[in-house]
């Protein structure tokens, strides 16, 4: 049976049946899958008949995340990797040559940034990075090596939004292959394979997973694209654990619900914060006053879980709030049931210079609040107290 709906298709499409008549998916905590015959073995790895057969290459419960993720993001297969960064890392890998050329966007996450500054440059892979507030001149940043635009958003941790139809039709009018980091959305609120992207990756560690547990990673998109993925990422290893794909399965069932409350608490506390006296600055794409509002409106279905604060006061105001900070986590992950508070400058883009943060606009007084399912009055009560206690 076929489900029109993303609530339904997240719970019940499932691959991972046995014959033990399970309700619940089963963990398969096994390396390998056995052959009845050694002409079926041969058949297997000729890709003759599909099957299990190694858990690098497949898992009955990497399958069953995989078709509940590309049933959401309404992309043809994908592939599951050990972390986000295994999945950004293996969508370029997997898809770039000596001497391509990425366009990417500049406002991209810590690690994305090393990949693409320290790391590929050693292959003889290089980028240019483009401004979203010029987004209309990017044609003069492709090259004749130009092979790939890579992009986020809404952008960790600016908030920064790209119009994916925009882009989606500049990177098919160029040729270019379009990979859309779409960690922040989630399928739930944003699918930029429909604009046209043909690759979508995710940290699946973030809201995906939803509760802090496992790290995990997605790469989803055109067929013809993911089977290159695929070669690339049985051959080199960063598979992920069957336990691991378990969970994230199981938390896709809850993802509409979760996000549903993530985004209105979210949306209530910018209000709330919005004419605060304690701060410059309330970014949340769904605030009349972000500068693109209109652009969220269009291509998300609610804001998101993550608002950024900037402090009155820079940096040592900005610490003494999240010291004041009593139930909110300090810590470096997002996309949890626990409201969790991180200082970007100091900590996730550290290693970038101050005037390369600034160019993002992460500020040294900005915080970023990964908005939990806690009450929103008890999170509204915390910042409130930690505002004025760091004054
Ligand atoms: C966290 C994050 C990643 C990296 O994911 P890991 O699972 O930590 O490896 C990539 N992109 C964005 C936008 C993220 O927030």
């Amino acid at each position: 049976m076929a489900y029109n709906n993303f609530e339904t298709q997240a719970v019940r499409i499932a691959e991972s049946a046995s014959n033990q008549r399970e309700h619940s998916a089963p963990i398969y905590l096994s390396s390998s899958f056995v052959f009845d015959s050694a002409e079926e073995a041969r058949q297997m790895f000729s890709e003759e008949i599909p099957g299990n057969i190694y858990s690098r290459y497949a898992n009955p419960n990497t399958s069953d995340l995989i078709a509940k993720v590309c049933a959401a993001e309404g992309t043809e297969s994908g592939v599951t990797t050990a972390s986000g960064m295994a999945a950004m890392f293996g969508s370029m890998a997997a898809l770039l040559s000596q001497g391509d050329h990425v366009l990417a966007s500049r406002s991209l996450f810590g690690s994305t940034h090393q990949l693409l500054t320290r790391i590929f440059p050693k292959w003889g892979i290089n980028h240019t990075y483009g401004d979203i507030s010029d987004i209309l001149n990017w044609e003069k940043l492709i090259t004749p090596k130009t092979k790939m635009v890579f992009i986020e958003t809404p952008s960790n941790p600016g908030l920064e939004i790209i119009d994916l139809e925009y882009i989606a039709n500049f990177a098919n009018t160029h040729n270019l292959i379009l990979v859309v980091d779409n960690c922040f959305a989630t399928p739930y609120l944003q699918q930029p394979a429909k604009w046209g992207a043909h690759i979508v990756t995710h940290s699946a560690t973030k809201f995906i997973d939803g509760q802090g547990r496992v790290l995990g990673g997605l790469i989803l998109g055109e067929k013809k694209y993911i089977e290159e993925v695929q070669f690339f990422m049985r051959h080199t290893g960063p598979s992920l654990s069957p336990f691991n794909a378990w969970v994230l399965a199981k938390s896709m069932e809850t993802l509409a619900v979760r996000m549903d409350r993530h985004c209105e608490n979210a949306l209530k506390i910018a209000q709330y914060f919005q004419d605060s006296k304690e701060l410059e600055f309330v970014k949340y794409p769904f605030l009349p006053t972000h500068p693109q509002y209109d652009l969220a409106k269009k291509q998300m279905k609610h804001g998101g879980g993550i608002i950024t604060l900037t402090l009155k006061g820079g940096l040592p105001r900005a610490q003494r709030f999240i010291d004041q900070l009593q139930m909110i986590t300090v810590t470096a992950n997002l996309g949890d049931s626990r409201s969790i508070i991180t200082h970007p400058a100091s900590t996730t883009h550290s290693k970038l210079s101050e005037e390369e943060r600034e160019r993002v606009g992460i500020l040294n007084g900005l915080v970023r609040l990964s908005v939990g399912l806690e009450h929103v009055d008890d999170i509204i009560l915390d910042i409130e107290r930690a505002l004025e206690k760091s004054r």
